[in-house]
C-alpha cells in the first residue's frame, strides 16, 4: 500500500517518469513526497525570475516551461517538458537564478523544498546519481549553446563588415580600417595613397538594362577592382556605386598608374549578366590623393573626393588628382 495521499497518488504515474527518479522505487519516497506541494501555472505565468533566489527543485508533471536569458524574452534557450526538472543548479550553488522560467502552456510542477531534496538524496543514491546526470546534461547543453552563440557572433561580425552584394568590405569596416592604416603609415613614415572610384552614368545603366543587370555590373566591377590591386591594398564598397581603396606604400604617381590601369581594365570589360546577356563595358572615374604629413583620414578622404569631382567634370572615364 502506498502511503502517498490521493492527490499525489493521481500524479504518481507521471512522477515515476521523472528523469530524477529513473530506476527508483517512488513508493519508497512517499514520506518525502507527501510534504511536497503541487503548483499550477497558467500560460505565461513566471515560475522563476532571473536574479531571484531559488530554494526549490521543480519537477514538471504537466505542460512545459520555456527558459529565457534575462535580456531576451523573445527566444527561449530551451523548453523543458514533463519529466524534466527546473532549479537544480541554483538550489545547489545558492546563486540567484540565471534565467527566467515561464509556463509555455498551462502546467503543473511538483515542488521539492531544499531540505526535502537533501533528505531524498540521502535516502537514495540513485536519485543523487540521476541529479548528477541532469546537471551534466545542463552543462553539456550550456556548452552547445555557447558554441552556437560563438558561430552566430562570427556570422554577425562578418555580415556587419562585408557587403553582401559584392563581397567587398563595407563602409563601416573602411572607416575603422582607414584610421588604423593611416596611423600606421604616419608612424612608419610610409606613403599612403587612396582612390575614390565612382561608376559613370550608372543610373542610366540601371534605367536601360534594369536593376538586376546593375547588380551584376557592380559585382563585375568589384571583382575587377580587386584583380587590379595588390593583395596588401584594401578596398571597400563605400556607397551604391562608389568604392574606396587604400594603397599603402604608394606615392601619388604610383597610385595614378594603378588607377589608370584599373580605369582601362573596367572600360574594356563587358558585363555578363546571369541570363547570359553581354552588355557593353561601364566606365569609372577615379580621384587619387596621397597622404600629407598633417592629414587626418577626413582630410585625405576629402582630397580624393575633390579629385573625383574633377575627373567627373573633365568628362568622366578618367583619373584625376
Ligand atoms: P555619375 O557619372 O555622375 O556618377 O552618374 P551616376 O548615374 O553614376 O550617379 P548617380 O548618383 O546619379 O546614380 C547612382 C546610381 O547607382 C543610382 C542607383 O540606382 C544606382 N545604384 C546604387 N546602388 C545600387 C545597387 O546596389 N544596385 C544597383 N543595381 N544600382 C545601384
Ligand atoms: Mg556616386
Ligand atoms: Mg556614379
Amino acid at each position: 500500500m502506498s502511503r502517498v495521499d490521493t492527490k499525489l497518488a493521481l500524479e504518481l504515474d507521471v512522477i515515476r517518469r521523472q528523469e530524477l527518479f529513473a530506476g527508483v522505487d517512488v513508493d519508497q519516497l512517499a514520506p518525502y513526497l507527501e510534504k511536497c506541494v503541487i503548483r499550477q501555472f497558467q500560460k505565461d505565468d513566471m515560475l522563476i525570475e532571473a536574479g531571484d533566489a531559488n530554494h526549490c527543485l521543480y519537477l514538471i508533471i504537466a505542460g512545459r516551461f520555456r527558459v529565457h536569458l534575462p535580456n531576451d524574452k523573445q527566444n527561449p534557450v530551451i523548453i523543458l517538458g514533463v519529466g524534466q526538472s527546473i532549479g537544480e543548479i541554483s538550489i545547489i550553488d545558492h546563486q540567484p537564478a540565471s534565467a527566467h522560467v515561464i509556463a509555455d502552456v498551462e502546467a503543473r510542477v511538483l515542488v521539492i523544498e531544499e531540505d526535502q531534496l537533501w533528505q531524498i538524496l540521502e535516502h537514495s543514491h540513485a536519485i543523487a546519481y540521476n541529479l548528477l546526470v541532469v546537471l551534466a546534461q545542463r552543462l553539456r547543453y550550456g556548452n552547445t549553446v555557447m558554441s552556437k552563440i560563438k558561430e552566430l557572433l562570427y556570422e554577425y561580425e562578418y555580415n556587419a563588415t562585408v557587403d553582401s552584394l559584392t563581397g567587398l568590405y563595407n563602409r563601416r569596416w573602411l572607416d575603422d580600417m582607414f584610421t588604423r592604416v593611416m596611423h600606421r603609415s604616419h608612424t612608419n613614415k610610409h606613403a599612403l595613397s587612396v582612390l575614390m572610384i565612382d561608376i559613370d552614368y550608372f543610373k542610366q545603366f540601371n534605367d536601360k538594362y534594369g536593376h538586376i543587370a546593375g547588380d551584376a555590373a557592380l559585382r563585375i566591377v568589384s571583382k575587377n577592382i580587386l584583380q587590379n590591386l595588390r593583395p596588401e591594398d584594401l578596398v571597400a564598397r563605400y556607397g551604391g556605386e562608389e568604392f574606396f581603396a587604400l594603397l599603402p606604400g604608394l606615392d601619388l604617381s604610383a597610385a595614378e598608374s594603378v588607377a589608370e590601369r584599373l580605369r582601362e581594365a573596367i572600360s574594356t570589360t563587358e558585363i555578363q549578366t546571369r541570363d547570359e546577356l553581354t552588355l557593353p563595358p561601364l566606365t569609372i572615374s577615379i580621384g587619387v590623393a596621397t597622404m600629407q604629413e598633417q592629414d587626418q583620414p577626413d582630410d585625405l578622404f576629402l582630397s580624393a573626393d575633390e579629385a573625383l569631382y574633377r575627373a567627373k567634370d573633365l568628362g568622366r572615364n578618367r583619373v584625376s588628382r
